[in-house]
């Protein structure tokens, strides 16, 4: 056992063409968490990903996964990870069963330790244990694909945009095989995704990533509640006495002469601030809201991955 499941240290991604697509990122993701890698579309999301699979080589930094370092033990460090692509890259030639199979002899797994029908019948795929892939829909396909990525018994699984383009009930599907995984195994899981709500209603631990760089990482129960800060401006219509003073409510005075309300938006509404703005005997000329910086991030994030 190991504190952390992935510890990433400066790590920086230049590809051929020059792009930068890190640059210098740390991350650290605990062990049997479920961890949400967010950002919008070009982030840096899938290299970083890939360079954890073993399948895009970094330019510089260091990779830990499962307590083992990528340079001086590939080998370790690979049979920790199991991968779920984002690209449906499969081989119509096989069967579901045999794609398993295949699988289980890439990464040397003996017959003996084989679960291939265990893990089929998990992803809701025992049924099609011999079909053909041509006869699969999307959604069984994307289902294999999470097969595959088990049949090495990872410590760490990772989730490149698995709901991406997929209908609400596959959806579903997915993140309760990924619950249940986490829970009766302890499995690690790593997902990214560019869907607040879907990184809000599954993950224990988010990391922001934008243009290459991580930009917040929180439990994601602090990174709601430091998105649901809220500041509300006064401009008053003459000099003030006293602040406004109410639970709830921390009231400052700028040096402009405005005062800055700040509370929690689940907590308090905007009501009972103007309420106490009005019984401290103020008379307002002007109002305004601002915005908590992380809220500004998140936003210019996901406004740009519609
Ligand atoms: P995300 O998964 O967050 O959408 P990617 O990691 O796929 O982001 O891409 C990050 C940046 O690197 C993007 O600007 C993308 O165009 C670029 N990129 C990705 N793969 C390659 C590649 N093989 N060669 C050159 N640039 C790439
Ligand atoms: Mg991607």
């Amino acid at each position: 056992m190991t504190q952390d499941a992935i510890r990433i240290d400066s790590l920086k991604k230049t590809y051929a063409d020059g792009k930068e697509a890190l640059k210098g990122v740390d991350l650290t993701v605990p062990a049997g968490s479920i961890f949400g890698f967010l950002g919008p579309n070009g982030a840096g999301k899938s290299t970083l990903i890939n360079i954890l699979a073993g399948l895009v080589v970094k330019t510089s930094g260091q990779v830990k996964i499962w307590g083992w370092d990528q340079d001086e033990n590939p080998r370790q460090s690979r049979a920790a990870i199991g991968v779920m692509p984002q690209e449906l890259n499969l081989d119509p030639f096989f069967s579901p069963f045999g794609a398993l199979e295949v699988q289980a002899g890439l990464y040397g797994v003996p017959k003996s330790q084989r679960r291939s029908d265990e893990i089929l019948e998990m992803v809701g795929l025992a049924d099609k244990r011999d079909a053909y892939a041509r006869t699969m829909s999307g959604g069984m396909r994307r289902r294999l694909l999470l097969a595959k990525a088990l049949v090495h018994s990872p410590q760490v699984l990772v989730l490149d945009e698995p709901t991406a383009g997929v209908d609400i009930e596959l959806r579903q599907m997915l993140w309760e095989n990924v619950r249940k995984l986490n829970r009766d195994t302890g499995l690690t899981i790593i997902l990214t995704t560019h869907y607040l709500e879907e990184a809000e209603e599954m993950c224990d631990e988010i990391a922001i990533i934008n243009h290459g760089q991580k930009v917040a990482q929180d439990s994601t129960a602090n990174m709601l509640g430091q998105m649901d800060a809220k500041t509300l401006v006064i401009v008053p219509e003459s000099d003030i006495n006293t602040l406004p003073d109410a639970a709830g409510i921390q009231a400052e005075q700028r040096d402009d002469g405005t005062i800055a309300l700040n509370y929690r938006a689940r907590e308090t509404s905007a009501e009972t601030v103007l309420e106490a703005v009005r019984s401290a005997g103020i008379r307002i000329r002007d109002v305004r809201t601002e915005q908590a910086a992380l809220e500004d991030v998140f936003l210019a994030l996901t406004s740009s991955a519609k």
